[in-house]
């Protein structure tokens, strides 16, 4: 995988492999240890959080060194397969911890655990306990299973699970932005995706609690909420009733008792004005004028969509089973730019799929160009077992074919990404600071409504978590810098 670096949290490259470490409880220690590392996507951080929430009320501490911990988690991802590696390795090292530490428990959490579990546990012997994605809740039965002795597994997938009650300790947090998941799973069945295999079927959480999760982060003085699903359009919630599964209307106009995405951002944005509401991935096949009317209706829902395309030939897309074609695509994109003043686009896209011809990977190429997008995150295709595209197509694209239009697209996004950033030379942009800037504690950084990253010196007047304009003088092809106007 070559991914061009952008600064985007949902993806977050720099996070991978992040130890999440946090206060204990109040009065509840157990005197015993966890370190948590986290892989993947920003819905498996949130994942960790929920883990860490689980097991701080159990009476354990966490800890960034894994060498003084009890139990150690690995949060994992296998959506390619260098994923899967870096994690083996990992595990690995641990292993020899302990070796030196007899009674440490290593487990596995998370997308891997269902395909590696009798790898992992039997043959490989590297792990004592692995839970899936939706069985986190019995994290405190398989700790006291393995404690006596017995390797622990639980990986079932549930229809209902969403962890709606559990609030989320904050990880590492900066005390201003927080990622809240909306839904779990996906129905979808993209054909190179291991996701709904690993995270289960769709479904939605309750938006009464959601929205009182975010008002609790707007009082302890977050100012920014990214809400999480694998297809956050097809949220949807009926009053009175579990939660369900995607709608099949793609226009969705739900009764009274049922809350759809467009009406949760709502929902969300009427939390308070000074609450900058985010949100990821939108699917190309089910984002509805409703949403874009609802996005452009409320300041503070932020003007960025991140819309993979993953192809621009529809052929391609067809096999992929995107279930939109080329022509759906630029008809979602075309009504972004009618109906939202202003708005950023990002994008995923996989280089190299089966069959692909050198003519249809230039309708990627020229997909780019008719967009110009903001920011992107570009693959390699990696052909996953158990997925669609592995059963029926072979993966015969020579990996250098993939390399070389790898590197044509990332060279192409580089481009764009400047241009959009250039673009913005000589307006003021409303940013949240966030914090110090990587590079220098003389200079702040934080956020356009955009989601472009912008530097700006340190003042007197202002600190993180307020917002402030900044007049844009100059940028790279990932940052905009500027001054307090
Ligand atoms: N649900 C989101 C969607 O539909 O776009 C994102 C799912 S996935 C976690 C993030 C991205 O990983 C995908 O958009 C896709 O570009 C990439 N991806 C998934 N499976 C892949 C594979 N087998 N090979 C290469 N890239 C893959
Ligand atoms: Fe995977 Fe497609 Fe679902 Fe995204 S929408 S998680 S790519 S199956």
């Amino acid at each position: 995988m070559m991914d061009l670096v952008i600064p985007d949290k949902i993806h977050d490259e720099s996070r991978q492999g992040e130890a999440l470490v946090l206060e204990p409880a109040a009065g509840k220690n157990n005197g015993r240890k966890l370190y948590i590392e986290s892989y993947g996507c920003a819905m498996n951080f949130s994942d960790s959080e929920i883990v860490a929430s689980i097991l701080l009320e159990q009476g354990f501490e966490t800890t960034a060194d894994y060498s003084v911990a009890d139990v150690i988690f690995i949060n994992t991802c296998s959506i390619r397969e260098n994923a899967e590696q870096r994690v083996r390795n990992r595990l690995k090292e641990f292993t020899v911890a302990k070796v030196k530490k007899p009674g440490l428990v290593v487990g596995v959490l998370g997308c891997m655990a269902e395909r590696l579990k009798s790898k992992f546990l039997e043959e490989e012997k590297l792990v004592d306990v692995v839970v899936g994605p939706d069985a986190y809740r019995d994290l405190p039965n398989l700790i006291d299973q393995v404690d006596s002795g017995q390797k622990a597994v639980n990986v079932l997938l549930s229809r209902e699970e969403t962890y709606a009650d559990i609030s989320p300790v904050r990880l590492n947090s900066n005390g201003i932005n927080a990622f809240v998941s909306i839904m779990r799973g996906c129905d979808n069945m993209c054909s190179f995706c291991v996701v709904p295999f690993t995270r289960g079927r769709e479904r939605s959480r309750d938006p009464q609690s959601i929205v009182a999760e975010c008002t609790d982060l707007f009082n302890k003085g977050y100012r920014e909420v990214t809400l999480l699903g694998q297809n956050v359009d097809s949220y949807k919630w009926k009053a009175g009733s579990e939660s369900e599964g995607p709608s099949s209307e793609s226009e969705t106009n739900p009764g009274d008792n049922t809350t759809n995405f467009a009406n949760l951002l709502e929902l969300v944005a009427l939390v308070n004005p000074e609450l900058r509401v985010r949100f990821s991935t939108s699917h190309p096949k089910d984002i509805t004028d409703e949403v874009l009317h609802t996005i452009n209706k409320y300041e503070n829902i932020c003007n960025y969509i991140h819309l993979p395309v993953q192809s621009g030939n529809s052929r391609i897309l067809e096999m992929m089973n995107r279930t939109y074609d080329r022509d759906w695509y630029i008809n979602r994109i075309d009504a972004i730019r009618r109906i939202i003043t202003d708005c950023a686009i990002s994008t995923d896209v996989i280089t190299g799929f089966c069959t692909e011809t050198d003519e249809e990977h230039n309708d990627t190429v020229t997909m780019m160009d008719y967009v110009k997008y903001d920011f992107a995150y570009m693959f390699k295709y990696s052909e996953r077992p158990g997925t669609l595209a592995a059963k029926r197509y072979a993966d015969d694209i020579p990996e250098e074919i993939k390399q070389n239009r790898l590197q044509q697209i990332v060279a192409k996004q580089q481009e764009y990404s400047f241009y959009r950033m250039q673009a913005r030379i000589g307006k003021v942009e409303k940013v949240l600071i966030e914090g110090y800037s990587k590079k220098s504690d003389k200079d702040y950084c934080g956020r356009s409504d955009q989601n472009a990253m912008v530097i700006f010196p340190v003042g007197e007047n202002y600190k993180p978590g307020q917002y402030v304009n900044v007049l844009i003088e100059r940028s790279t092809s990932a940052t905009l810098i500027g001054k307090v106007v």
